[in-house]
């Protein structure tokens, strides 16, 4: 089970993670005190062999090497062998989408989602261009197909009732595909790619949140110059006019939590969840964080002066005139996961 607050059951009860690969690196800034790299390295003193070589030590730091590892068997296929279903968040410890993956590897995990219909699967990804790529492939279906019938029907001959259609056509029901975005940079690089992708759900994590990101003014380079779409309607802008194509279906927020956790300014949450509100898209605050804003979570005393733009101020002559916020240091467990005295806890439309 994992205590990953939206990856829950349909009942509500607890999902799990599911990791046919481990390993990853450093992509962005939301990357820097990643809780998997950290993990690892104590999952590796427990004797879990499979993550060795995937993390080092650098100057008293865990760092990932870019080490990637295929999962055993068993554990790639055992979402097959569980009927009861089952929400996974899937590669905890890694990115399916890193650039370092065989794409041998991705179409197995594929396949195996593919034959179990009973449960859902959130893939979140931070190389949205290899994801998009990766569905534009001309042989995706093929391939697919092929892992389905030579590594897993052979095994489990029940499997052959279950037909597959080309997820690039066709998108899986049951899975939900997402981007992290924990900037309006990131937002603006990885959005159109998801947007681009065909997926039952689409999904973003902007976790931790390390900036204002607006979703309506999402800037996309194209060939003859700069647009800015809304993620949140679907309208993709032109040049001269635009016209309305796939949007976001949830948009999950958080602060980043951990020894070294970065405060998230109130102010970034709240534009996400009014937006999100107005356009009617569901919204999930998932966490505070290490911080919680002074004053909303009883806090003994002040850790930090936020500055709006996200600037810890050592002092208050580097304050800005307005929008500041005193931030406290709990912990995540203290902090909680109230916004304004409010539980956001919505979830998409799955697809029948
Ligand atoms: S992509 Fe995810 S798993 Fe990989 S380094 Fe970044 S936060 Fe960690």
């Amino acid at each position: 089970m994992t205590d990953i607050e939206w990856a829950r059951n349909v009942d509500g009860s607890r999902g799990k993670t599911w990791n046919p690969v481990v390993g990853c690196s450093i992509k962005s800034p939301g990357c820097i005190h990643c809780y998997a790299m950290r993990l690892a390295w104590r999952l590796i003193a427990m004797g879990q062999a499979r993550y060795r070589g995937t993390v080092k030590k650098v100057k008293g730091q865990v760092v990932w090497t870019g080490k990637m590892v295929q999962a055993p068997e068993e554990t790639i296929f055992e979402p097959l062998r569980r009927k009861k279903p089952t929400t996974y968040f899937v590669n905890s410890m890694s990115d399916l989408f890193h650039e370092d993956l065989p794409d041998d590897w991705i179409d197995l995990v594929f396949a195996v989602m593919a034959l179990s219909p009973q449960h859902t699967y959130q893939v979140l990804t931070k190389r949205s261009a290899r994801m998009r790529a990766y569905f534009q492939r001309p042989d995706l279906y093929r391939r697919v197909l092929f892992f389905a019938d030579n590594s897993l029907r052979a095994w489990r001959p029940e499997l052959r009732g279950i037909g597959i259609d080309d997820p690039a056509r066709s998108p899986l029901k049951n899975v939900w595909l997402g981007v992290s975005t924990e900037r309006q940079q990131e937002a603006n690089e990885r959005i159109p790619d998801l947007l681009a992708t065909p997926a039952a759900v689409r999904f973003i994590s902007a976790e931790p949140l390390l900036g204002r990101i607006d979703l309506r003014q999402i800037i996309r380079e194209g060939i003859n110059g700069a647009f800015v779409d809304n993620a949140l309607d679907g309208f993709v802008s032109n040049g001269c006019g635009g016209s309305y194509g796939p949007k976001l279906d949830w948009v999950i927020v958080g602060g980043e939590s951990g020894k070294d956790a970065r405060p998230m300014h109130p102010d970034w949450a709240r534009a996400l969840r009014d937006q999100c509100t107005a356009a009617g898209v569901a919204f999930f605050f998932k966490q505070w964080g290490a911080w919680a804003p002074v004053g909303w979570v009883h806090a003994a005393s002040t850790g930090a002066l936020l500055r709006p733009d996200g600037h810890v101020c050592r002092d208050r002559s580097q304050l800005a005139p307005s929008g500041n916020y005193e931030m406290a240091r709990l912990g995540k467990a203290r902090a909680g996961r109230l916004l304004d005295g409010t539980t956001y806890g919505e979830m998409p439309r799955r697809a029948a």
